[in-house]
């Protein structure tokens, strides 16, 4: 009798075995592990299993939890070395920035990250928050369908095998004008601007959630969004249960202009018009009060850090430590994509706090490697992700403890070598549903990535 896992037609992700030369179980390194597979979740965990029972799918190495790059903007990746000559701050990056934008089509847009999204999946990720905020064409005219840029996003994820919550993100004026209202979008802004925040949710209510894909909002930041109109925001992502995620204090100029307007804090802003809550994440969180910090941990609201970017911006150093331990749950992004590199995000934030306070050890490598994972992915609405337990989706990746950065230690501190010694290039296999994205380091889904990305990006700069 054949059994009816067996079937592909009556189930698109077969029942599968893989053994797990070593698996990280969230405490401790473990040997022989054969994970269960069906229906594109873990059946079954087994310890144990010294040796690769017939028929498994075989993966030497460490087996981490899938990661989660919790804030991407995937149109970035078209500035890594080209924003690298000369000096500036955040605010001349963004006129760069601001020029890649806008030449963006849905057709060059899902190109782009197709390919920005198949080299995640080479480097451990499998889910992305895409903070999305090109919208329209050029000068603010919406698509045909207005919804044809987040439709290429969500789209170029399943074409490289990867999870997307697509954040949604109003993004409304240039800048803070004065209490009632923010400055008109210039003319690169206008793309980005539905307007008012309740045509972006009328806009964002026909989006619909797929198997690999959720649906979330973003609040660009208290810059781009008029105080009077966050509660709208707040309350569509409040109906849905979905994640709403919000740029937040990353320049100390956004803290002066709201100042300014307000005589609050961008935290106590959002505080006051119902922002925060355990589905919201602060991104950056860079520039904070005391206060602040109690307002975001008491509330539950989660931190995105996104070292690497904070560094290549000149941004600062965010109080992670204080935030977590005030409640805010921890998570991370590559953002910019100076680099995309989760593990390196992972022991950045660490480090930096060590050149902060000249002392180590903030963190354990444990705890490191749940912000890159089980807190990422409930930071964007997965759950059941981020842990290899029977019942969680089947989403892992197994890091190389061979490699010439990796070679030397002994497996029980696999964890410790993963996050302070190696690198994307040493990620192995990447699993998402349980099908093999990348296997042997190679992608099984987009044939040659780095021609993928170099066809893209010059495209946009042509
Ligand atoms: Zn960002």
């Amino acid at each position: 009798m054949t059994h009816p896992h067996q079937d592909p037609h009556r189930h698109p992700h077969p029942q599968r075995t893989y053994w797990l030369e070593h698996a990280w179980l969230d405490t401790h390194v473990e040997p022989g592990v054969a994970l269960d597979v069906e229906d594109g979740r873990i059946a079954a965990v087994r310890t144990g299993i010294d040796a690769p029972p017939p028929g498994a799918e075989i993966l030497r190495g460490l087996t981490l939890p899938g990661l989660a790059n919790a804030h991407s903007h995937a149109f970035h990746r078209a500035l890594r070395g080209t924003v690298q000559v000369g000096s500036g701050t955040f605010w001349t990056w963004r006129e760069v920035m601001y020029s890649f934008a806008d030449k963006l089509t849905p057709d060059s847009y899902h190109a782009l990250a197709r390919a920005v999204y198949a080299e995640m999946a080479l480097a451990g990720i499998t889910a992305v928050g895409e903070f999305h905020y090109v919208h329209h064409a050029p000068g603010g005219t919406p698509y045909a369908d207005p919804n044809a840029m987040g439709e290429a996003l969500v789209e170029a994820a399943a074409d490289a095998g990867i999870r997307i919550t697509l954040l949604d993100t109003a993004y409304l004026s240039a800048g803070i004008l004065d209490k009632r209202g923010g400055q008109t979008p210039n003319r690169h802004q206008l793309r980005f601007s539905d307007g008012t925040a309740d045509a972006w949710a009328e806009r964002c209510s026909v989006l619909k959630e797929r198997d690999h894909a959720r649906i979330g909002a973003a609040i660009h930041s208290v810059r781009a969004v008029p105080a009077g109109q966050l509660a709208t925001v707040a309350r569509w992502a409040e109906e849905r249960r979905a994640p709403l995620h919000v740029h937040l204090s990353e320049q100390t100029a956004e803290n002066d202009a709201c100042q300014a307007a307000h005589g609050c804090t961008p935290t106590r802003l959002l505080a006051d018009h119902g922002v925060l809550g355990p589905r919201t994440t602060g991104v950056h969180n860079t520039h904070l009060t005391a206060e602040d910090i109690a307002l975001l941990g008491g509330s539950g609201t989660g931190t995105c850090m996104c070292p690497t970017t904070e560094r290549d911006l000149a941004d600062g150093i965010g109080p992670a430590v204080a935030l977590q331990r005030a409640g805010s749950p921890l998570s991370l992004g590559s953002d910019s994509h100076a680099v995309i590199d989760l593990l390196e995000e992972a022991r950045a934030m660490e480090l930096n706090e060590r050149l902060r306070t000249r002392t180590r050890g903030h963190w354990t490598a444990a705890a490191l490697l749940r912000a890159a994972s089980a807190d990422g992915h409930a930071a964007l609405g997965w759950d059941d992700a981020g842990t290899l337990e029977a019942g969680a989706l089947a989403d892992f990746t197994t890091i190389a403890l061979d490699s010439v950065r990796t070679a030397g230690p002994v497996p029980r501190l696999g964890a410790e070598t993963a996050v302070f010694a190696a690198s994307a290039a040493d990620v192995r296999h990447t699993v998402v549903a349980g099908r093999h994205v990348v296997r042997d380091g190679a992608h099984t889904l987009v044939p040659e990535v780095p021609q993928a990305l170099a066809a893209a990006v010059e495209a946009l700069r042509g």
